[in-house]
């Protein structure tokens, strides 16, 4: 009987150590992914999801589209058949093809183990730009989700001197140097900014755009201040019947309007049209353009400040002069008998004397042939929009003065540094 308990202790014994084994095993997979757990909870900023999707119980793969690669290309390593990524093509509408995808495009595959140890796809996360992606959903059948990135709106400010180009300034203050286009747009009636000199000073508030913590691009500038050729700029932003614009210190309008004509004329000898006949051509073709009838010698002034771009004669325009005003804007002023004193490159004030009446090239009589470009488009003259350029009015004088302050005070506070020199 002795044999028989000593049986029974040693097999005890054995039991329990197995038992034994089996529970450290179990805490000791338990404690493999324990740091996992600990770690997110120690950095409470780190994203747990990604596209809305949990992170932790997918295997990602992240990758970027390459040349030439569909959709197919990126499904088919992971077993999808072709059926389902034909029926993603169905899922297209007229607008928007849902299987479309661009080289150079990040994308995300988020996998699960199976129990053979293979990786099956549960969602394919395509970003069609920084901010919209559109999740594949293979978890059940297939479902696409079209959704967009949180985008944050962050304000920055810059102080600048420019040496060699505004944009070289912009570069060495590490804002985007794309805040220059922002910059010669809403200065664009007032400042040349190809004639931007060395010494010109700015300083910006402008917002970006920002998605996962990345700048993505500017949303556009808030309020600014530039120094041009000794001269002050401001743009104070003001709001006025619900619309955002930017005023000078004085409450004028940054935008500036042009004249309604560009000289003192007899009457409109020929109106702005798609096809007229041609009084010395004598056959049908447009006429894109004003003509004032006016006695030869008539001062002919142009329109809006600018820089003249073109000077010489042509056969059918005669004497002619072109006028860039700002990057939108151009006019052209034909058939001159001569010409003002402003020569090629040379800028011009709203109003100053560019040339006299004349009726050299294809011309009839004495008269100006006046065209308005916008975006390089001959547009009629006569129905020219000009940018709404006035001023605070009486009655909200006193709420531009106080926002301006406010505004003046932060622009100033702007930090310069002046240890870098662009
Ligand atoms: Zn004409």
């Amino acid at each position: 009987m002795k044999k028989y308990r000593w049986i029974f202790i040693v097999s005890a014994f054995l039991i329990l150590a197995g038992i034994l084994t089996v529970l450290i095993l179990r805490y000791s997979k338990r404690q493999k992914t324990l740091p996992e757990i600990v770690k997110m909870a120690e950095n409470p900023d780190e994203p747990v999801t990604k596209y809305g999707i949990p992170v932790d119980s997918f295997t990602i793969v992240y990758d970027t589209v390459k040349r030439g690669h569909t959709l197919s290309d990126l499904l088919t390593p992971y077993h999808v058949n072709l059926a389902t990524i034909d029926k993603i093509g169905k899922m297209s509408t007229h607008s928007f093809r849902i299987d479309r995808i661009n080289a150079g495009q990040p994308y995300a595959v988020f996998c699960k183990e199976d129990s053979a140890s293979e990786l099956v796809i549960s969602y394919l996360v395509y970003e069609n730009n920084g901010i919209d992606y559109t999740v594949y959903d293979f978890s059940d059948s297939v479902y696409i989700i079209k959704d967009k990135k949180p985008v944050e709106f962050v304000e920055h400010s810059v102080c600048g001197t420019i040496n060699s180009s505004l944009w070289m300034a912009l570069k060495n203050q590490n804002a985007d140097p794309l805040l220059a286009l922002e910059m010669a747009d809403i200065y664009s009636w007032s400042i040349d900014f190809f004639g931007l000199k060395k010494g010109d000073t700015f300083k910006m508030i402008y917002e970006t755009a920002r998605v996962e913590g990345c700048d993505l691009f500017i949303e556009g500038i808030i309020a600014g201040y530039m120094k041009h050729a000794g001269e002050d700029f401001w743009a104070i932003p003001f709001e006025r019947n619900g619309q955002m614009d930017f005023y000078e210190l004085d409450g004028a309008s940054l935008r500036k309007t042009f004249l309604k004509s560009p000289l003192r004329y007899n009457r409109i000898s020929s109106r702005f049209t798609n096809s007229r006949m041609h009084p010395v051509l004598k056959y049908r073709r447009p006429h894109r353009a004003i003509d004032y009838s006016a006695p030869t010698g008539t001062p002919i002034r142009t329109i809006g400040d600018g820089v003249i771009t073109l000077r010489k004669y042509g056969s059918g325009a005669g004497y002619y002069i072109k006028v860039k005003h700002n990057s939108v804007y151009t006019s052209v002023y034909m058939h001159m008998s001569r010409y003002g004193k402003y020569q090629v490159g040379q800028r011009v004030k709203q109003g100053d004397i560019i040339g006299y009446v004349g009726s050299t090239g294809l011309s009839t009589g004495p008269h100006l042939h006046f065209e308005v470009h916008k975006h390089g488009h001959q547009i009629n003259p006569l129905t020219l929009e000009s940018p709404p350029a006035d001023p605070v009015p009486d009655n909200l004088i006193d709420e531009f003065n106080t926002v301006k302050v406010k505004w003046i005070e932060r622009i100033e506070a702007i930090p310069c540094d002046t240890t870098t020199v662009s």
